[in-house]
């Protein structure tokens, strides 16, 4: 393949521990014949993650999306709960498995984390929480949102599935907001294969989650709560240990690829580098946006020749929650405008340890000569 790679380029790849790590482990949980419901691998995981992000509070699951679902329910929410239509349908969808309406505020066009300037406006009688996303571990305009909650006795809560491990002014990232979930999917910086966590301010609602997750039921076995099955297994939780020893290496070389990426893509006309990647951040995802009609192409076309090149980058968050057939007739807002248009515009490049810097810069060459 002229210009191309022989073998296909994603846009990530899962940080994968040593087989004999995981082998000594597993021998481990053969031993103990325990194979979920808590056992030594979650304790010490949830040890080590309790190290890692210095928190107290958090609450492991199966994956982050019943975190969140989880998570919502424990506060109690009802009515309308404002959030971003700029993000992966999970978000939206913990809000609907809970019964709670979404009503979609436009972003802010440089964070593309939802304009805590138009906020207020979308509050009634009804509203209940502010559901953020810090989009590409992009922090939502936190100080505001924290006003306006105090202004109207609302609850937040983030989802910060781009954001495991974030430091923001000095700050890890869960202690902004009454909660924060943590995915920890595969494709996501840190994996537990399939995994998630809350991460919450208020010690009671830990406990509560703690039962949730586990048929709401209390030691004695009676339901004493909303329940659902969100317990992350013995298998899951092994591969976090060690795939969290990983993780520091990882951003070291994600922040030297970043620095390629930026060298050639930052001072291109047309084409602006969205994510930030340091010691202090996830470093999760290189996300451009590209302006047609000042670089000469569309992002289609930049996705188009990076695919004839087997390349794949995703299109994050492409179409909007708001856009889809299933969501249109109901959550219809027309002050959307930012929003369509970020997502039109971007493209998350590959972007992980194991990607070399030579690949970087052919990327970068074929999508400045497409
Ligand atoms: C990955 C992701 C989720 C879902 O997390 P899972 O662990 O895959 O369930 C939710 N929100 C956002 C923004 C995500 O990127």
């Amino acid at each position: 393949m002229k210009n191309g790679f022989e073998n296909p380029i994603y846009v990530t790849k899962p940080l994968l521990p040593e087989l004999e790590k995981i082998n000594s482990r597993l021998e481990k949980i053969w031993k103990t014949g325990m194979l979920t419901n808590m056992g030594e691998q979650h304790r010490e995981l949830e040890e080590k993650l309790s190290q890692y992000l210095a928190c107290e509070n958090i609450t492991l699951f199966n994956n982050g999306t019943i975190a969140l679902m989880a998570g919502l329910k424990a506060l109690d929410l009802k009515g309308e709960v404002i959030t971003t239509p700029f993000t992966f349908p999970a978000t939206v969808q913990a809000l609907e498995w809970n019964g709670l309406k979404p009503v979609f505020c436009d972003i802010d066009p440089v964070s593309m984390t939802m304009d805590a300037g138009k906020i207020e406006d979308l509050i009634n009688e009804n509203t209940s929480a502010i559901l953020g996303v810090h989009v590409f571990d992009n922090i939502c305009d936190v100080r505001k949102i924290d006003e306006i909650s105090k202004k109207y006795n609302l609850k937040i809560v983030y989802d910060a599935a781009h954001s495991f491990g974030s430091i923001y002014e000095g700050v890890p990232v869960w202690e902004f907001g009454d909660m924060s979930m943590f995915s920890f999917h595969a494709t996501k910086l840190f994996n537990t294969i399939e995994g998630g966590c809350i991460i919450s301010k208020d010690a009671g609602i830990t406990e509560r989650l703690e039962l949730m997750k586990s048929f709401g039921r209390d030691k004695d076995g009676k339901v004493a709560d909303w329940g659902i099955n969100g317990k992350l297994n013995e298998f899951q939780a092994a591969m976090g240990i060690e795939v969290l020893k990983l993780v520091a290496g990882e951003k070291e070389k994600r922040i030297g690829l970043a620095k390629i990426y930026n060298a050639i893509l930052g001072d291109i006309e047309g084409i602006r580098v969205v994510t930030e990647a340091c010691r202090s951040r996830s470093c999760q995802y290189l996300v451009v946006e590209i302006d047609e009609e000042k670089f000469g192409k569309s992002r289609d076309m930049v996705f188009e020749a990076l695919n004839s090149s087997n390349v794949f980058p995703r299109k994050y968050f492409h179409p909007l929650c708001s856009d889809t057939d299933w969501y249109r007739m109901d959550y219809s807002n027309k002050e959307l405008k930012h929003a369509q248009s970020a997502s039109e515009r971007v493209l998350a490049l590959p972007f992980y340890g194991g990607l070399s810097e030579e690949n970087v810069e052919k990327i970068c060459n074929i999508i400045l000569n497409c």
